[in-house]
Formats: C-alpha cells, sequence, structure tokens
C-alpha cells in the first residue's frame, strides 16, 4: 500500500497506539486532541497480558512495568471475609500476571513514543466533524474555520462519549449505566497487598475495590486506587453530606481502607467515574474506522477497555500492513477484531447487574454460582483467562509471549 495520510482523534490510549504503529509502517499520521495539554485523568487501571503484548511491540512495556505493581491475584471477599471468587493468573502460566498503573504512566510513555516517532500531536483541537470528498477526509474543527486534509484515513479514538462514531454509524446502543464508581488514588502505607486487586461486596449494592498501582514517580511511594461503587444518581446527594459520613460507609465495609481513607480531606479529591455501554453494528466505513471505547465502551467489570483499546490499534495496524489497499484492511480490521470484542461486551453486559445493580435477589445466586465455578478446574480456568482478557484475543496475543518479557520487565 502506498503511504496513507492518516488523521487520528483522540490522544487517550488507542488512538497513540495506533498512531505510533501506522507511522512506523511509514504512513503520514496527524494526531488531534482535545485536551489543551497532555493530561492523563483516570482512576488506576489493570494492564493484562494481552495489554502488555501491544506495549511490548511498541516497544515501551519495560518502561511502563519498572511502575507498575505486579498483580498475580483477583481475590473477591464477603464482609465476613468469606471468598467469593480467587483467581491467579499463574494457573495459566507461572510467568503470567496483570500490571496495577497509575494512567499517566501509561500516557507518559506512548507520548514519548510518539516523539521517537515524530509523530505531531495538535493538542487544545476538538474535532467536531469531518467531511468525506471524492476519496478524501476533511476535519473541522472547533474555534477554527480551516479544515485540516486531505487525509486518506480518519481514526476515530475519542473515547466513550464520542461524538464522532456518527460518521461510521448512527445505529446501535450507546446506554449509560445507572452505576458507577467514586474512586480516589492515595499511598497504600502498607493496608492491602502489592499483588492483589481486592474487592469487597455487600450484596449488590455495595462494592468497594482497592487495586496496588504501582508508582508515578522514581522512587515515589507505593500507590493503590479505590474504588467504591456508587448510584449516579445519588452522587449529588453523598457530596451534600459530610465526607465522614461517605468514610464510615467505607470503613463499615473494609475497616484496613484506614490509612487510605485518612488521606482524604475534601469531596474535591474524590472522582464520578460514569461507565457506559457502546455497541456498533460495524467498526468501519469508507477511509473511516473507530478503534477503544468511542466504539466499544463498556463497564469497567472485566476491566478490559485500555487492553481492547490497546488490541485494536495493534490489530488495525497489522491488517494495514498485509494489505494492498486500504478498503479490504479496513474490513479484516473489524471481521478480526469482532470475536473479542463482542465477546468481552457480552461477558460485561453479563456480569455487571451481579455486582453493581439494584437486584438484590442476585447475590445468593451469586454465592452458589461462583462456589460451584472456583471448585470446577475448567470453569476456574475459563474465568482466568476471561480476566487475562485472552479469550478469542488472537494468537498473538497468548500467555507465552507475554510471560518472556514479565521476567525482564516487572518490579
Ligand atoms: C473507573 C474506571 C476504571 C477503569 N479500569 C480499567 C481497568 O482496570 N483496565 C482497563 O483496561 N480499562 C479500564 N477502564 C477503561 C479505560 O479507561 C478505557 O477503556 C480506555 O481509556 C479507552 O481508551 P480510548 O483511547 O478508547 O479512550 P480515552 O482514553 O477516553 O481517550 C479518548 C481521547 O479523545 C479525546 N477527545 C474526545 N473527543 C475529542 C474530539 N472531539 N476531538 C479531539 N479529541 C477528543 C479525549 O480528550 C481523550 O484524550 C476503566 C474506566 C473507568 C472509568
Amino acid at each position: 500500500m502506498p503511504p496513507l495520510k492518516v488523521a487520528v482523534v483522540g490522544c487517550g490510549t488507542a488512538g497513540p497506539a495506533a498512531a505510533i504503529l501506522l507511522r512506523r509502517l511509514g504512513h503520514e499520521v496527524t494526531v488531534y486532541e482535545r485536551a489543551p495539554a497532555c493530561a492523563a485523568v483516570g482512576a488506576g487501571f489493570l494492564l493484562q497480558p494481552t495489554g502488555m503484548a501491544v506495549l511490548r511491540e511498541l516497544g515501551i512495556l519495560d518502561r511502563v512495568l519498572s511502575r507498575a505493581a505486579r498483580i498475580t491475584r483477583l481475590h473477591v471477599v464477603e464482609p465476613d471475609e468469606s471468598t467469593l471468587l480467587d483467581l491467579s493468573y499463574q494457573e495459566l502460566d507461572p510467568g503470567l500476571f496483570g500490571a496495577g498503573l497509575h494512567r499517566p504512566v501509561l500516557l507518559d510513555a506512548l507520548l514519548a513514543s510518539l516523539r521517537d516517532a515524530s509523530v505531531p500531536v495538535h493538542w487544545g483541537v476538538e474535532v467536531i466533524d469531518a467531511e468525506k470528498r471524492g476519496s478524501a477526509w476533511f476535519l473541522k474543527s472547533r474555534h477554527s474555520d480551516q479544515e485540516s486534509g486531505p487525509f486518506d484515513l480518519v481514526i476515530i479514538a475519542d473515547g466513550a462519549r464520542s461524538s464522532l462514531r456518527r460518521l461510521v454509524s448512527t445505529r446501535g446502543v450507546n446506554r449509560g449505566y445507572p452505576w458507577g464508581a467514586h474512586w480516589f488514588i492515595g499511598e497504600n502505607r502498607g493496608a492491602f497487598p502489592e499483588n492483589t486487586l481486592y474487592q469487597i461486596v455487600r450484596g449488590t449494592r455495595r462494592l468497594s475495590g482497592y487495586l496496588a498501582t504501582g508508582t508515578d514517580s522514581e522512587n515515589g511511594p507505593p500507590l493503590v486506587s479505590l474504588f467504591w461503587s456508587v448510584r449516579i444518581d445519588q452522587d449529588a446527594d453523598w457530596r451534600s453530606r459530610p465526607l465522614d459520613e461517605w468514610k464510615q460507609e467505607v470503613l463499615s465495609l473494609c475497616p484496613r481502607a484506614a490509612p487510605l481513607l485518612e488521606q482524604i480531606q475534601s469531596w474535591d479529591q474524590i472522582t464520578l467515574a460514569r461507565y457506559g455501554d457502546v455497541r456498533m453494528p460495524s467498526w468501519q466505513g469508507e477511509g473511516i474506522v473507530v478503534l477503544g471505547d468511542a466504539g466499544h465502551a463498556m463497564s469497567p467489570q472485566l476491566g478490559q477497555g485500555v487492553n481492547l483499546a490497546l488490541a485494536d490499534a495493534s490489530e488495525l495496524a497489522a491488517c494495514i500492513a498485509s494489505a494492498d489497499a486500504l478498503p479490504p484492511a479496513l474490513r479484516r480490521y473489524a471481521r478480526r477484531r469482532a470475536p473479542h470484542l463482542r465477546f468481552y461486551q457480552i461477558a460485561t453486559r453479563w456480569l455487571t447487574p451481579w455486582f453493581q445493580s439494584d437486584h438484590e435477589w442476585l447475590s445468593p445466586l451469586r454465592r452458589i454460582f461462583f462456589t460451584i465455578c472456583r471448585h470446577l478446574p475448567p470453569a476456574r480456568r475459563f474465568m482466568t483467562l476471561t480476566m487475562a482478557g485472552l479469550v478469542f484475543a488472537g494468537k498473538s496475543r497468548l500467555p507465552r509471549a507475554n510471560s518472556e518479557s514479565c521476567e525482564s520487565g516487572s518490579r
């Protein structure tokens, strides 16, 4: 394929990853980002082996893992500390693990790689529309009369609240969940194990999660991310009440969170995360493709969003590298990503009400279901594969390759 002129809208996860990989294939890539400057906001997150495989491809895995907490276990308990779920990556491969990360660590590494690849990023440019004339795309941005273009390919990677996915399809689903989370990142101070994503659940209305999140600077203290399940329509009510009432509620479910809660003095330190469910009939059109949350946002119950966004970028670059024209490359991309993405969309939609909903009656069923699954080795293995992001992930993202780099890269 001759060199393409590519516009990438969004510099979160999928956007920069796709830009770097396409630039390395010799294409001319420009990134447009609405934020005025590089600013990664967001809770800590769990990078799965599938995401690590893409970071290895990008050449930034060791850099990212040097700041990560090495997560080997997902442990979910009920208030009496009885185990509901206990999954270990090592069941799949002794070298396998997840990486608890502070979001800026990943973004910094992606931006450094963008600079090395000489990809220009236009900060503070909100793309509001795109128009196709002949075979070329032109972008329109807010506060500017000038169009950008022509482009052979537009990559829409503008996140869960995408305003541009409509350029590919106006059909599909875009629905917010009634439940989200309060989250906070603070110093761990030995309160939670450094190798575990620990969660406590009471019924389906109370969930508190603690993810070891690595560090955000060299020699910085170990961090932990707190997630507290909350109904979106109750957020304002919570914030009108004294912070101590919220802290007491968290402590009543998880007393060991005290050293973390001591670090919170104001509601401003607690952020509300909203979740949504985005489904599209297709992720590609003529000279245009949707990557990441813009095309398939989901609730973070399975912790896959960043990983799926990275896998999208990798697959797109692979399809473009192996095709001699753009249309078949984009069709192949959508075909090849469908099993992985559709599986995680369905699994997440199925799982979410068991942990975040008003359906309290699900909770005894949940106990029975997970007890059976924990004691049935094939079921436990399938749940672990699902957690690791590996179901229908494709050969290039299998654990063997990942465990090699795990040995060299992690703390
Ligand atoms: C509380 C919470 C916890 C999570 N935990 C995990 C986890 O443990 N593991 C995991 O893998 N995922 C997790 N996720 C999901 C993950 O954060 C997302 O799936 C991931 O960031 C998606 O990447 P993206 O590149 O598609 O979008 P984003 O990272 O949202 O990036 C989109 C970018 O586009 C920019 N933009 C938007 N509109 C425009 C425009 N019109 N013009 C120009 N730029 C624009 C935005 O400013 C942004 O920088 C979590 C999400 C939440 C909310």
